[in-house]
């Protein structure tokens, strides 16, 4: 394999979900950079379209940072090659019944992360809700909770929930038949299950192959119109044997953008539970956990300073945590409270400094006379766009809030967010002075 393209795909295992480099990236052929455009050979046209909307940034992005590219591409062009398609049934998950039913639990545990389960979950207010619920799931599925929807922001447990009751059940019963997998999975299985005309395969597999079904991340069905029905129709299937549903979203069921009106009262139609950034006592907790299942020291004083500068989500809390401790082993000396305040400090200005996405969306509406209205419009005209890209790209640079967020403090969908940050960097790379005189007084003004 090309090396290039060979530290291409190491990046962006490191940006992407498992699921979502096998889903996506790995079916994918490199065939050289040619002027501005990467090429691609790809399994069948879905492929294209669904990258060039989903992952053309993030690919770019892992391209350049390979390094040994001259000129970085701009965009893909791709040439279908059917020879690429995926085989059927590549993974245990996608077995078919006879293997499933001679070695269900093994296959099962596959799909599960081993890392996540009750035992180390940390409960408190933010979550406490949530948490009861999985737990009764977990020992009684398809009874009292049917359908569970779990809702919350990023990084704040959802998916650790989902693997936990996931483990419970196969404890109690390990012939029991999983299916665990995102949204986005389902949505690609049902694209090339229609292309290969697979779909009985695919029904057979999902209405009645199942015990307890954990789709995760329902989210990303708005707007998938078709995928959306196919679900309603699994549901209704798995809800009428009785069969256990669960299904997480990063908002609430009516809040879903484009969401069918039948699924969203499906969902309402059994428990919803939420789950909020946990309290400060509460990211002590995952802290003082995290760290003893790493092994890590930790005093009190410092756990205190990380859970009160890391606030918004765990997964930053853990990765605070690692990378002090990454830290202090380099340097052979404990993580001690001036560690952290040095390691933390690049971050702590700016959370001082400028509070929140609206403070930023204002400065620059104040900038450009805009209204803020305007700026959270649909409008896509030239003294609109820029003001609202600008204001992202900030938000990004200074906040290091997550596209998801951004894309919501922005009523806009993340990958807006991110192709609007990755053109104003470029354009802060080509020098243009617009942009440069445009950021540098939004600066000042927000100190
Ligand atoms: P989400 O699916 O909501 O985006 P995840 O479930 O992936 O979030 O959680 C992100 C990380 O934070 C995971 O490593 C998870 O184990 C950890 N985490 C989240 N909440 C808790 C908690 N209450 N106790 C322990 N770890 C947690
Ligand atoms: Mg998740």
């Amino acid at each position: 394999m090309n090396e290039v393209w060979h530290r291409t795909l190491t990046g962006l295992r490191e940006r992407l979900s498992r699921d979502i480099f096998e889903s996506w990236i790995e079916p994918l052929r490199y065939d050289g950079v040619d002027g501005d455009a990467l090429k691609l050979r790809i399994p069948n046209r879905f492929y294209g379209e669904w990258i060039n909307t989903h992952y053309r940034d993030v690919i770019l992005d892992a391209l350049v940072e390979a390094g040994g590219i001259e000129q970085p591409p701009t965009a893909i062009d791709w040439e279908v090659d059917a020879s690429l398609m995926p085989e059927p049934d590549p993974t245990p998950h996608r077995a078919p019944e006879t293997d499933r039913s001679t070695r269900p639990a093994e296959l099962n545990q596959t799909d599960l992360n081993p890392k996540y389960s009750f035992s180390n979950f940390v409960v408190g207010p933010s979550n406490q809700l949530a948490h009861a619920a999985s737990v009764a799931v977990g020992s009684a599925p398809g009874r009292r909770y049917n359908p569970l929807f779990i809702y919350g922001g990023v990084g704040l447990g959802k998916t650790h929930l989902m693997n936990a009751m996931g483990h419970e059940v196969l404890r109690a019963k390990p012939d029991a038949r999983i299916l665990y997998l995102s949204a986005e999975r389902f949505t690609n299985e049902f694209i090339q299950a229609l292309q290969s005309h697979r779909i009985e395969q695919f029904r057979a597999r999902y209405r009645q192959g199942c015990d307890l079904l954990l789709m995760d991340d329902i989210q990303f069905l708005a707007g998938r119109d078709q995928t959306q029905e196919e679900f309603f129709h699994t549901f209704n299937a798995l809800y009428h044997q009785d069969k256990q549903i669960v299904v997480t979203s990063d908002v609430y069921p009516q809040r879903i953008a484009e969401m069918e009106e039948r699924l969203v009262s499906r969902f309402q139609s059994g428990m919803v539970a939420d789950i909020q950034a946990p309290e400060l006592e509460t990211r002590m907790a995952i802290l003082q956990q995290k760290a003893e299942s790493e092994g890590i020291e930790l005093d009190k004083d410092v756990r205190l300073f990380i859970a009160q500068v890391v606030k918004s989500n765990v997964r930053e809390l853990e990765g605070t945590l690692i990378r002090l401790a990454v830290k202090a082993d380099l340097l052979g000396q404990p993580i001690d409270l001036a560690m952290a305040k040095e390691t933390l400090a690049p971050i702590m200005p700016s959370v001082d400094r400028v509070t929140s996405v609206d403070d930023i969306q204002r400065a620059v509406c104040d900038y450009f006379s805009l209204r803020m209205t305007d700026l959270k419009s649909k409008r896509r005209t030239r003294t609109i766009a820029f003001p609202r890209m600008l204001a992202m790209y900030i938000c990004r640079d200074r906040l290091g809030t997550s596209y998801p967020e951004l894309g919501r403090g922005f009523e806009k969908d993340h990958t807006t967010v991110l192709s609007a940050v990755r053109k104003i960097t470029r354009q802060i790379e080509d020098e243009d002075p617009q942009v440069l005189a445009a950021l540098n007084a939004i600066e000042r003004k927000l100190g």
